[in-house]
């Protein structure tokens, strides 16, 4: 780790509110994205002309199409119930990153565009033009939201500052002034199936590769294939989990987990990627194009299920816009929605999370463990938000919350909650959501990671604490970069199939 070049927070055994700093996150603005990665994925490629013009239209357009944005920036009565409950804020004392403070970014243009009292006497409701330096606040401050959700928990009238700031960056986009990290990515999905643009040979051998390393482990033959026609399940996960650390070692759980179960299913090179960062840009139509993927795949493989891996936001689309994006579950009514409605088995949740499948196959005692295995570890989880706030699992209230639970408490005999207050739906958020997962925002998510560094520390010190479980790809890309700057090894996160993955029994080794 490099010696940081802001100052980290020292950890607290009570969190703060910390001291109002202004403009002390003003001068970090992720990168902008070029022309190239704006037109790759149909943006204009920078500042139109008349951006001032077709940024009011454009959020017209939001207004008359989103009825939650204009409820959004209607209701608030600016009670102050959310200035403290977003990490950004606890972590920078920005005032700008309180919840509120940020939506009125928006709100203020909103008003005077759009009210009859910021048309005529903007100064007394806080109308504002959209200036440049206004726009140029916009990008900023929404750049540093992570679309976690965790202030709408709080606030009474339920507003979601996650859609205000997808509103936003569907204007910035509209008008030529995107963010480098997430459009870049969302071009290498459309161009070539994942978000790392890992080639579909590229994929076997990677996939070769882990065959090899589990049998040397395990003496065990187990698979991991891809595009193999017929299977029962198209596994769609997180492109991270082919070759960062901790996510490997969850996908050699899952195919671990398939293999002990005897359930026939494949990888998809088409569909190698289960995120999908048209969320985090609140763009519908790029968010249908990348979920289309997978219809295809499933529909060219003949697959009866569709299971979906360790990734927060990927399950937040597949649960909650699948449907009606890409006619996975009930919702689609076009031919090919019908037919892949026809195709898949209507015995298991289209889509099912792999937890859910897990949990399953445990509770039948389909598959058997050893916990003992993982005695060498005291276990926390970390919920994440888009799977905690945004989702569910399984078909029981809260099940988001009990299942991964579960598992890790039938798979491994140490295991402690964090705090009540920073779990479940008041999780908070690792810091690197939304598409702040860059390095040109070091600063904003080691500062941003401080609530949940302060309640893992809890953990660690009164109950030795050394591994923190998770099931999203970008809470563990996100931890293992942040945790070295508060003093923990980045070998402390991991998933949850890791944990199963150690605990499995595949049988005597040869
Ligand atoms: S959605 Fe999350 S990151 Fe954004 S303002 Fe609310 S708490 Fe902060
Ligand atoms: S809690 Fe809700 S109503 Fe109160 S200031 Fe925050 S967003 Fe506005």
């Amino acid at each position: 780790m490099a010696a940081p070049t802001f100052e980290v927070p020292k950890l607290k055994e009570v969190s703060e509110v910390p001291r109002i700093q202004k403009g002390a996150m003003a001068h970090t603005k992720s990168y902008v994205a070029s022309a190239a990665i704006q037109q790759a994925i149909g943006f204009p490629g920078e500042l139109v002309e008349n951006w001032e013009e077709k940024a009011i239209e454009k959020m017209g357009d939001l207004l008359s199409k989103y009825r939650s944005f204009k409820v959004y920036l209607d209701a608030c009565v600016h009670c102050g119930a959310c200035t403290d409950k977003c990490h950004y804020f606890l972590g920078t004392g920005d005032p700008i990153n309180m919840p509120v403070a940020r939506q009125d970014l928006v709100r203020n243009v909103y008003r005077r565009h759009f009210t009859f009292a910021g048309k005529y006497f903007p100064k007394l409701v806080g109308a504002k033009d959209l200036t440049r330096d206004v726009l140029d606040q916009w990008y900023t401050y929404y750049n540093q939201c992570s679309e976690c959700r965790r202030c709408s928990v709080f606030c009474p009238y339920g507003i979601d500052t996650a859609e205000i700031t997808m509103g936003a960056k569907e204007i910035l986009d509209s008008i030529g002034y995107g963010q480098k990290y997430t459009n870049e990515i969302i071009g290498k999905v459309q161009r070539i199936g994942n978000n790392l643009g890992l080639p579909g040979p590229a994929l076997q051998d990677t996939l070769e590769g882990l065959e090899e390393d589990i049998e040397a482990e395990t003496g065990v033959a187990v698979r991991m294939p891809l595009n193999q026609k017929g299977a029962e399940v198209l596994l769609v996960t997180p492109s991270a989990d082919f070759f960062s650390e901790p996510h490997v070692e969850s996908l050699i759980g899952y195919a671990k987990v398939f293999h002990a179960a005897g359930i026939s299913w494949t990888l998809s090179s088409h569909a190698s990627e289960a995120g999908n960062f048209g969320l985090f840009i609140g763009n519908y139509e790029t968010m249908r194009n990348i979920a289309l993927r997978i219809r295809e795949a499933a529909l060219e493989l003949g697959v009866k299920r569709i299971i979906v891996g360790e990734c927060g936001h990927a399950w937040r689309v597949a649960y909650s816009f699948w449907n009606t994006l890409a006619g996975i579950g009930a919702g689609g009514n076009d031919p090919f929605s019908i037919e892949l409605q026809q195709q898949l088995d209507p015995r298991y949740p289209a889509p099912q999370h792999i937890c859910e499948f897990t949990y399953d196959l445990l509770k039948r005692g389909v598959i058997t463990v050893d916990k003992s295995t993982n005695d060498h570890r005291v276990i926390t989880y970390h919920d994440s938000c888009n799977v905690a706030r945004a989702s569910r699992m399984g078909d029981m209230p809260g099940g988001q919350f009990v299942i991964p639970r579960e598992i890790i408490k039938m798979v491994a005999n140490n295991y402690h909650d964090m705090a009540a207050d920073t779990i479940h739906e008041s999780t908070f958020c690792c810091g690197g959501g939304g598409g702040l997962l860059t390095d040109d925002l070091m600063e904003l998510r080691v500062k941003g990671a401080l609530p949940r560094m302060e309640a893992l520390n809890n953990v660690v010190q009164d109950h030795q604490v050394n591994f923190m479980a998770t099931i999203c790809a970008i809470c563990k890309a996100q931890f293992s970069k942040v945790l070295p700057y508060y003093g923990f090894e980045m070998g402390m996160v991991g998933g949850i199939h890791q944990l199963v993955s150690t605990a499995i029994q595949l049988g005597p080794k040869q």
